[in-house]
């Protein structure tokens, strides 16, 4: 498993976490349907075939998840992240590094595929 891989499956985790402890009232653990998002999540990243060149899933082309729980990710992502930043200011770093990471890995992928085809 790639190190952005690992960060992306954290990120999301305790991205569900702030976010059912605040909407859900979930004391510790996740409730069912952040769970089973969680568990959806993490197994479209693992299949993912852009995970290995370390992307991080908001850079990616190709939207693997189902639309439903895209939409439903980007609410969360976009509520908890403000919140990640003081509460887990580490991992945040990390996620955003990738991120920029993710950007030039993709122009030079892109780039590198269109010579070869
Ligand atoms: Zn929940």
């Amino acid at each position: 498993m790639s190190i952005s891989m690992n960060t992306d499956i954290k990120t999301i985790y305790l991205i569900l976490t702030i976010f059912c402890k605040d909407k859900h009232n979930s004391k510790r653990k996740l409730c069912g349907s952040c769970l089973s998002l969680y568990q959806y999540s993490k197994n479209r990243m693992k299949k993912c075939k852009f995970k290995i060149h370390g992307f991080v899933c908001s850079e990616c082309e190709v939207h693997c998840f189902e639309k439903e729980k895209r939409v439903l990710t980007k609410e969360i992502m976009r509520y908890s992240y403000s919140k990640m930043i003081f509460k887990h200011p580490f991992i945040s770093i990390r996620y955003l590094i990738n991120k920029l990471k993710s950007k030039i890995i993709k122009k030079n992928y892109l780039a590198k595929n269109k010579k070869t085809s």
